[in-house]
């Protein structure tokens, strides 16, 4: 094939632009990923020794309030009911997340009212600015210094080893505060998880562009023989890599944090009895454990029924990234963001690549966003798409 376009990484966002440009302008597209298979970090696998379905870089859970996304994803696939909840450890007890009216009388010893809570948290934030600028002053000014420091302070120096005070309040302003019992962890008008798995997904978006698209695996941009060849010819080019790395760390090192996932068969139905279970305190070193089993309470096979005997545990440890590990979360503080305007500066001079995705625009964004920033920045090329082939 002798594509218009190559997109580097077969993540959300390049299945996202690859779909768009092969089904709406007839594009033939090639989409290479370094690793062994399709759909970037949202990836899933069926565990060989147990049939569970397991997340291989972490658990995902799809949310959107986005309509224009929820009818985009629903072509592709069909999603369950799931409604994700997580509990966490504090000092030996277990509590419902996120912060709820359940979670607050369990931590006070208390049976407050919505407003008699309401009243208890505006006392404790009372402190905080009411423009809060990291992460610290946020997280008070939302819940008040005991509830901070009990759930938030040190999940947040495990997850980051970056003083809270560098790290922005967006990072906090994910989870809600709820003053009744509802403990859904999001607060999005659509839940689920894809019926098929995350794979079948992805395969379904592929399989809708026929043989316009084309995709080559374990393959590097930057290493690739036959790509270079590609990349001398100029061709219009969709980049979903990190940033930093695609300018050579010019500029220096974007910070991101990597994680180190230690996945673990047991011996028994129920390890946990939900699907994430934080641990909010410094010991254990992880923030986390995913238990894959739980996420799918409507399958009834044998490696879901009840008594199969096996589940699938993942532990999620936090670590800072060096060359060579996988970026998985941009930690984004002062100093990245001011070298992140200097490599946009690059990008802004780079006429025929796009950078796109987590990695490419080095932004926190959850799968409905990756897809919202895909169909956005599709609809920004569409215009210009033969102009930019034909240079
Ligand atoms: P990626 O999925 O990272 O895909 C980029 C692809 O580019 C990768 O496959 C990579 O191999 C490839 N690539 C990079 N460099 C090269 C190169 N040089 N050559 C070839 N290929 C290259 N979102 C949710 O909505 N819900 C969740 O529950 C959720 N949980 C998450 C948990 C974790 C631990 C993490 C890290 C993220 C989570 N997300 C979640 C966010 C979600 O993973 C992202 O929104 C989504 O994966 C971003 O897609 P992407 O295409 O931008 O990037
Ligand atoms: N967080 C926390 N305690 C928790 C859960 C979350 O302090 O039990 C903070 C932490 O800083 C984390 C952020 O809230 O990085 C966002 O949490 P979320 O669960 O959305 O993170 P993700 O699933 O993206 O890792």
């Amino acid at each position: 094939m002798d594509p218009d376009i190559l997109i580097v990484g077969a993540g959300l966002f390049g299945l996202t632009m690859a779909e768009r440009l092969a089904n709406v302008c007839g594009k033939r597209v090639l989409i290479i990923d370094k690793r062994d298979h399709i759909g970037g970090n949202c990836y899933s696998e069926f565990d060989s020794a147990t049939g569970i379905e397991c997340h291989k870089y972490g658990a995902h859970l799809f949310h959107t309030s986005d309509e224009e996304v929820w009818q985009y994803v629903n072509r592709f696939t069909k999603f369950t009911p799931y409604i994700h909840k997580v509990y966490t450890t504090h000092d030996g007890e277990v509590y419902p997340l996120p912060i709820n009216l359940g979670t607050i009388n369990q931590f006070f010893h208390a049976a407050y009212t919505p407003d008699a809570a309401r009243q208890l948290i505006a006392e404790q934030s009372a402190s905080a600015p009411t423009q809060p600028t990291n992460l610290v002053e946020q997280g008070i000014s939302l819940i008040g210094r005991p509830l901070f420091d009990a759930f938030i302070k040190n999940y947040t120096a495990k997850q980051w080893q970056t003083p809270a005070e560098e790290l922005s309040p967006d990072i906090i302003k994910r989870l809600p505060v709820r003053y009744n019992y509802d403990n859904r962890y999001f607060n999005n008008t659509h839940e689920g998880l894809p019926l098929e798995g995350y794979e079948a997904w992805f395969q379904n978006m592929l399989d809708s562009c026929g043989d316009k698209v084309t995709v080559r695996l374990s393959t590097d941009y930057f290493t690739d023989p036959e790509i270079q060849t590609l990349r001398e010819t100029g061709i219009l080019t969709v980049y979903t890599g990190p940033i930093d790395q695609f300018y050579d760390y010019q500029f220096g090192e974007l910070s991101w944090r990597s994680l180190d996932l230690v996945k673990e068969v047991l011996d028994v139905d129920d390890f946990q009895g939900c699907p994430v279970m934080n641990y909010a305190d410094l010991e254990p070193k992880y923030t986390r454990i995913h238990e894959f089993k739980h996420f799918h309470p409507e399958r009834t096979n044998d490696a879901y029924a009840p008594g199969s005997g096996k589940t699938v545990i993942v532990r999620e440890y936090s670590k800072t990234w060096h060359r060579g590990d996988e970026p998985y979360y941009p930690v984004n503080t002062t100093e990245d963001r001011t070298k992140l305007a200097k490599y946009q500066e690059l990008v802004a001079r780079d006429g025929n690549i796009i950078f796109g995705g987590r990695l490419g625009e080095y932004a926190y964004f959850d799968m409905d966003k990756t897809i919202a920033s895909a169909l956005s920045a599709f609809a920004d090329l569409q215009p210009k798409l033969s102009q930019l082939i034909e240079s």
